[in-house]
């Protein structure tokens, strides 16, 4: 002990950006199911973690301010990391985000149908990544098991 300098180091050439919502419920169940199903390991992904993860991308009116954050990350992410190559998207059931769009056309799983049009706003902006979006929803009464799904 006695030190109070730390030194980090960072791997210089990430190749995948992780986009997923803060929710705490959700957080160890995306953790495990990025690394351990999809393998991505820790040092190769930058995560961005928004409220709705990148849901704002599917609502550019309502959603306006949000959908050029997200794209601004995105877009910064990418400038500086040349080497991403793969983007990764995580919605999830019950999202707190979706309370800010109200009057949403899908009644159900808003948050599910609305990953097709998140990955083809990133495809247009970011022609050169490879995307894809996962879908988490809770597969028992009491909220503890949490399943995912490729949506796209
Ligand atoms: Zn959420």
């Amino acid at each position: 002990m006695g030190k109070n300098k730390y030194n980090a180091v960072m791997n210089p050439k990430p190749t995948t950006i992780v986009i997923e919502c803060f929710d705490l419920r959700f957080r160890k169940a995306f953790r495990h199911f990025t690394r351990e199903e999809l393998g991505v390991k820790t040092e190769d992904f930058i995560k961005i973690e928004r409220a709705g993860g990148a849901a704002a991308l599917a609502h550019p009116i309502k959603q306006e301010g949000a959908r050029l954050d997200t794209l601004n990350q995105i877009s910064f992410a990418v400038q500086h990391f040349p080497s991403i190559e793969r983007v990764i998207v995580i919605g999830h059931q019950n999202c707190g985000f979706y309370t800010r769009i109200p009057n949403h056309p899908d009644a159900e799983d808003p948050e599910k149908k609305d990953l097709p049009k998140v990955a083809k706003a990133i495809r247009e902006m970011f022609g050169n990544l490879k995307v894809e979006c996962h879908y988490a929803y809770f597969t028992d009464g009491s909220r503890t098991q949490i399943s995912f799904e490729q949506i796209v």
